[in-house]
């Protein structure tokens, strides 16, 4: 009970939240990702924004965290799925083949998951690996679960994993080496961390990455410093300010008009 009673922010509670997902205020923002070599937008992070009618524009880390700990957090994670997948089904039938990627919570990684993932995508007639999974790895994410499998599985149908937030706190070179995944995102904290030591943690994991033909994605670049870090770290890709924030689906549409 103290969990629906609960809020990180004032007059957050876990009904105003269920109702939002129900009423359809939560929406994906998109946030591109760089090809660092050619300079181009080649796929697309949805983030969720929560449209609040009175609040305006609330962030992830208001409703994340509370939608976690009430289980609320599949629904909301179907709903922009389900909402960004139809617009990026959309731009590739104007040309577009840009990919997309969304946010998974660990406690998703059920087995049907998998299979409901992978059936949705192809429904909506998209191409293998143009969706990608990201997933954060936390303690709970362990190789003897579930989870692991249900990222197997996901593979196996041609929807892309990738591990988020490479070295956040959580995530280890030993977490990827046990992993599958086709993807590793290194996440702003060590572009924000000057010196060799964060630079070898960044090359070792473009290295195991490499060994499993996966692409790797530098977050956080905010200068066209970061950029050439991210470039010499060996990063396939780059998300941040310095290309765009996260923006409304019309805005991406625009974006794309331009490239
Ligand atoms: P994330 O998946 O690591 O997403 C990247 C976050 O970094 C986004 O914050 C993005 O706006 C922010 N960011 C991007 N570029 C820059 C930059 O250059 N500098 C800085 N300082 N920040 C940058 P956002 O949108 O607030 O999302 C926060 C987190 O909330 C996400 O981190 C993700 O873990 C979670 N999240 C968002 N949407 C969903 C969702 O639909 N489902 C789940 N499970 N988690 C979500
Ligand atoms: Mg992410
Ligand atoms: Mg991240």
């Amino acid at each position: 009970m103290e969990d629906r009673a609960s809020s990180t922010t004032p007059g957050t509670s876990a009904d105003e939240l269920e109702r939002a997902v129900r009423r359809g205020e939560l929406v994906p923002y998109f946030q591109a990702e760089y090809d660092l070599a050619s300079g181009r937008p080649v796929a697309f992070e949805a983030l969720s924004r929560w449209l609040h009618p009175e609040r305006g524009l609330v962030m992830p880390d208001r409703f994340i965290a509370i939608a976690e700990r009430t289980g609320l957090i599949g629904d909301l994670g179907r709903t922009i799925l389900v909402q960004a997948g139809r617009r990026v089904a959309d731009w590739h039938r104007r040309g577009r083949r840009v990919g997309l990627a969304v946010n998974v919570s660990p406690s998703q990684l059920r087995p049907e998951f998998a299979s409901t993932m992978v059936q949705f995508v192809r429904a909506l007639g998209l191409p293998e690996w143009t969706v990608t999974a990201e997933i954060t790895e936390t303690p709970a994410l362990s190789e003897t679960c579930d989870e692991v499998e249900t990222m197997q599985a996901l593979i196996a149908g041609g929807v892309g994993v990738s591990v988020d937030d490479f070295g956040s706190g959580f995530t280890s070179l030993e977490s990827l080496e046990r992993l599958p995944f086709t993807e590793v995102k290194i996440d702003r904290s060590l572009m924000r961390r000057p010196g060799p030591e964060a630079d070898a943690l960044a090359l070792d994991a473009v290295a195991v990455a490499r060994s499993r033909q996966a692409v790797v994605v530098a977050e956080g670049i905010e200068t066209a410093q970061d950029v050439d870090r991210a470039k010499a770290w060996g990063c396939d890709r780059g998300q941040g300010f310095f290309f765009s924030a996260a923006v409304p689906a019309e805005d991406v549409e625009r974006l794309l008009a331009a490239v």
